[in-house]
């Protein structure tokens, strides 16, 4: 037997045409969206002030399997894609384990992670409709970077609502979203209705990722020529992530191999979604059983802790309700580490696959153990992964220590989002041991249940 590669790439021509839409499989729908102030199910019209228009279709579609990639659109991917394939030999072997792991890296570009696969779709069909201008909002700033590199490739204006602790700890992360042209805002601000609300409330609130898209939706349909855009979540960003498990595949297939378990960390869905797609595909059809684990922290545990509901998308109560799992959007996650997992929602597609049993587990990690399986990883494997990728990290090292025990050989593939270097600060807490593991309370959760619209 020839021995697999360590790192499998696909040539440029490989590149997938199109990207895979999994509700096309899926045999029931996701309850639709409804829109905030009829309670009816929204339309492509409804959403057109607020996302462009060919974005609001990619939103409601549940019918069309293959949706193609515009050549733009791949001309950019061929800059940082194909990504890599990675077989962890150093990992299995510092593990003992029998278990074959890949992973597949989205770290290889300046922003860092995955959210480039779908800033560059949404920049495009904007640019491509005739606008100025984008907001959105940005947590731990992954998306606002890889957001502020799309628009300045196409042209366009871009304002980012950056989280104002966020905005703090990561100063470095700021000034590459201006080196792009992006103009950074810490929020809540007084630039809108929803920031000076919540700041008349909450003086010295840090900020929360739902306030901060409460303010970028706010403005985007106060300016002309402006659109909103949002980095996970919804349907049309998965739709684009699905670039992820289509390489993934395709790949595996080169090396006649197929993943037994398939592991990601959740914040928003995106890149989980993106990543079993394919995969997913194969066991709504029938043709595989893979075993799905979505990762979530343990101090923002929609998916293990949350309720299944509708649920508006933002802290001001300005964006379409969806059915998710949801820990509110009242909710504030205390600060933890991995900013891109704080999100109180979950994308509806892994939200009803969850609820289905399609997605077979979810499992909620505490930071430090989080933490360990980072530096473990970095120092065996090279990368210095983000913390929201090493919430992958360590399940899939649990899943393979599993198999030591057990001696069974499976395949375990998990995605790995990003790179960490903005992450030091975390590092460094975890290095000197402040770093603690918060775990909201019951009492805390109910809070924000308490706080979602009553709709069945
Ligand atoms: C944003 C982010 C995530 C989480 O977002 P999803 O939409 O759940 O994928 C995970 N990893 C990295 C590196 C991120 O930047």
């Amino acid at each position: 037997m020839t021995k697999i590669p360590y790192k499998t790439y696909l040539s440029e021509n490989e590149l997938p045409k199109a990207w895979y839409n999994v509700r096309a499989d899926m045999k029931e729908q996701h309850a639709p969206m409804l829109h905030p102030g009829t309670l009816q199910p929204v339309s492509v019209a409804d959403l057109e002030p607020v996302f462009c228009t060919e974005l609001a279709k990619q939103e409601l579609d549940e019918t069309n399997r293959y949706i193609e990639i515009p050549e733009e659109i791949r001309n950019f991917y061929k800059m940082y894609r194909p990504s890599p394939l990675v077989r962890a030999y150093c990992l299995e072997e510092a593990l003992g384990t029998p278990a074959h792991i890949y992973y597949k890296f989205e770290g290889n570009n300046t922003s860092g992670s995955h959210k480039l696969n779908s800033a560059i779709a949404q920049a495009y069909y904007a640019k491509e409709q005739g606008l100025k201008s984008l907001t959105t909002e940005t947590g731990a700033g992954q998306w606002g970077t890889a957001l502020s590199m799309a628009c300045g490739y196409f042209g366009l204006d871009l304002r980012v609502y950056m989280v104002k602790v966020s905005a703090q700890q990561k100063p470095y992360r700021k000034a590459v979203m201006e080196t792009y042209g992006a103009t950074v805002i810490p929020s809540p601000s007084d630039t809108t209705e929803a920031g000076r609300k919540i700041l008349a409330e909450f003086p010295d609130t840090n900020g929360s990722l739902g306030c901060a898209i409460s303010e970028a939706v706010e403005a985007a349909v106060a300016t002309d020529k402006c659109r909103y855009v949002l980095g996970s979540v919804l349907n049309q960003v998965l739709l684009h992530q699905s670039i992820i498990g289509l390489e993934s595949k395709a790949a595996m297939e080169k090396l006649e191999e197929y993943p037994d378990v398939i592991i990601g960390c959740a914040g928003g869905g995106s890149n989980l979604g993106g990543l079993i797609a394919p995969f997913m595909g194969d066991k709504l059809t029938g043709k595989a059983n893979p075993y799905f684990i979505a990762v979530e922290p343990a101090s923002c545990p929609s998916l293990t802790r949350g309720v299944y509901g509708y649920d508006f998308c933002d802290t001001g109560k300005v964006t379409p309700l969806a059915k998710m799992y949801t820990l509110g959007s009242g909710f504030m996650p205390s600060s933890n580490h991995a900013g891109g997992l704080r999100y109180h929602g979950m994308s509806p597609i892994v939200s009803k696959l969850y609820h289905d049993g399609y997605l077979d587990e979810a499992r909620a990690v505490e930071q430090t153990k989080v933490f360990e399986a980072a530096t473990q990883f970095a120092k065996v494997e090279g990368i210095l992964p983000a913390p929201e990728s090493a919430h992958a990290i360590r399940v899939a090292i649990d899943e393979a220590l599993a198999c030591k025990e057990t001696g069974e050989e499976k395949t375990i593939l998990f995605g790995l989002t990003g790179t960490g270097y903005f992450d030091m600060a975390a590092y460094m807490a975890f290095h000197e041991g402040s770093m603690a593991d918060y775990i909201p309370t019951d009492a805390e959760l109910q809070k924000g249940f308490a706080g979602m619209p009553k709709i069945d």
